[in-house]
């Protein structure tokens, strides 16, 4: 091992090294992606093309049929089979469906960002096998052994609240009031009279789930998924409850499905206004469903996004919750103007921290010294390392590691940890199964530590500028 720490180390400064190093090191598992943006672009334009859909020539937005376009538009709408210069098709897609050539200009990256998951929408709905399949053989080939995906969302079309607006002006106030006391009287009251209808939305989410699932049969002995469910954080708050009761009603009538988060841009107005009552909605929620483990997505802020006294406090927010097993991002530590205490609450509740380096440096501009790994890391706070929109972002999980290893001075042995963090901080509920992950983990590890040490020794430490392998030199 010692010998390893020392490999990496001297690599360290070298990036094509440190990718054919970790190209080759197991990762366990991913614990934070969202399906529709770790699929790319590439996969869903060979649909649209193959599916031959409807192209708007003017802005590139795509259709199935066009039967609901207004007539003086419809000029601009042509089948893709009827347009010349396909290639131009192509790159056009590419590069509003993910993070390709983007150059900030008349759009800001975050905005570029979330504007991909809506232009995407219809090709990511229609073929989830494709997509599974793609996210397998992507895991597989970067030697990722589990998937824990957030993947669909819930329908809930049948389900009609009445007095919607009431419930939300309601809700409001109480967050407004800050009065625990009314608003557990409110969710109690919507929880009693919607719980058995949601209930049969859930049953009905969770035979969609296990039907992609079967489909697309990905799993075999050294490869396992869960899924996660979401409910998103610009909802009106009646409707972010209900969906939420529908996420952990659905996690407890099946074993494919083993968490629950919040997902969408922070800084919204919405999700910014009504932070309070989603947190207090998973404090309700966690005494309901006692068994269920979730994430969320938190502190995904940055000075300049959001005025200064809205920073630094989410993550302390989150802090009521007695079940909340990771938090996703969670950047804005730093100005937490009670970050001993926030940093020592984390540490206490276990709470693992999903780091996604790839997508803060593209959303929020956090990068090398301004991310806050290593105050995470050096505070014993569990951390893992996810890839968020491996599609979008056009990253995969070994340029995680590469990042990680390159920016901050983690040893391969403290690496080691962070990843088998992947699966001991994943939501799996059968202990066997876990178990059995951090075994085959175990055995991966074993393999890869004495090909390294193999092929990279003897190596010359006398001059670092000059890494002399078995067979390679890295000038
Ligand atoms: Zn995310």
């Amino acid at each position: 091992m010692n010998n390893i720490n020392a490999i990496l180390d001297d690599i360290r400064p070298n990036r094509s090294a440190l990718f054919s190093f970790f190209s080759m090191m197991p990762k366990g598992g991913d614990l934070h992606h969202h399906y529709s943006g770790s699929i790319y672009a590439e996969t869903y334009i060979d649909y649209v093309f193959q599916k031959d859909f409807y192209i708007n020539t003017n802005t590139y937005e795509i259709a199935k049929d066009i039967g609901k376009i207004p007539t003086p538009n419809l000029a601009e709408w042509k089948k893709i089979s009827d347009l010349p210069n396909t290639d131009q098709i192509k790159l056009k897609l590419l590069r509003n469906w993910s993070v390709k050539d983007f150059v900030k200009g008349a759009h800001s990256s975050d905005e570029h960002f979330f504007s991909t998951f809506p232009s995407f929408g219809s090709p990511s709905k229609d073929n989830y096998v494709t997509g599974l399949k793609e996210l397998k053989n992507r895991a597989i080939n970067q030697k990722l052994n589990y998937i824990e995906t957030i993947f669909i969302s819930i329908d809930l079309k049948s389900i009609v609240v009445s007095n919607e607006s009431d419930l939300d002006t309601s809700l409001l106030k109480a967050q407004k009031n800050k009065d625990e006391t009314e608003l557990d009287e409110i969710l109690n009251k919507i929880f009693n009279n919607y719980e058995r209808l949601l209930n049969d939305v859930a049953i009905a989410h969770n035979e969609i789930i296990q039907r992609h699932h079967t489909d697309s049969n990905i799993e075999d002995e050294n490869f396992k998924i869960r899924y996660q469910n979401y409910t998103a954080r610009f909802k009106q708050p009646t409707d972010v409850f209900i969906e939420m009761i529908t996420c952990f009603q659905s996690c407890v009538l099946s074993d494919l499905i083993v968490g629950v988060n919040i997902v969408a841009a922070e800084n919204g107005e919405t999700a910014m206004r009504d932070y309070w009552l989603h947190m207090r909605f998973f404090k309700f929620l966690e005494q309901k469903y006692p068994t269920v483990n979730y994430a969320i997505h938190a502190g995904e802020l940055v000075s300049g996004m959001v005025q200064p006294e809205y920073l630094g406090k989410h993550i302390r927010q989150s802090l009521i919750l007695d079940n909340l097993k990771r938090i996703g991002h969670a950047v804005d530590i730093i100005y937490d103007n009670d970050f001993i205490n926030t940093i020592s609450k984390l540490k206490q509740k276990k709470i693992a921290i999903e780091i996604n380096l790839t997508s803060n440096e593209f959303i929020l501009g956090v990068a090398d010294d301004m991310h806050p790994v290593e105050i995470y890391y050096r505070n014993g706070i569990p951390i893992v390392i996810c890839t968020d929109d491996e599609g979008v972002l056009r990253t995969s999980i070994t340029e995680q590691y590469v990042l990680l290893a390159h920016r901050y001075k983690l040893t391969y042995e403290q690496i080691k940890e962070v990843v088998k963090n992947s699966i001991v901080h994943s939501n799996i509920e059968d202990a066997a199964l876990k178990d059995e992950l951090l075994a085959i983990l175990e055995k991966q590890f074993n393999d890869f530590e004495d090909e390294i040490q193999e092929f990279y020794s003897p190596i010359v430490f006398t001059d670092k500028n000059i890494l002399k392998f078995q067979n390679v030199a890295f000038h």
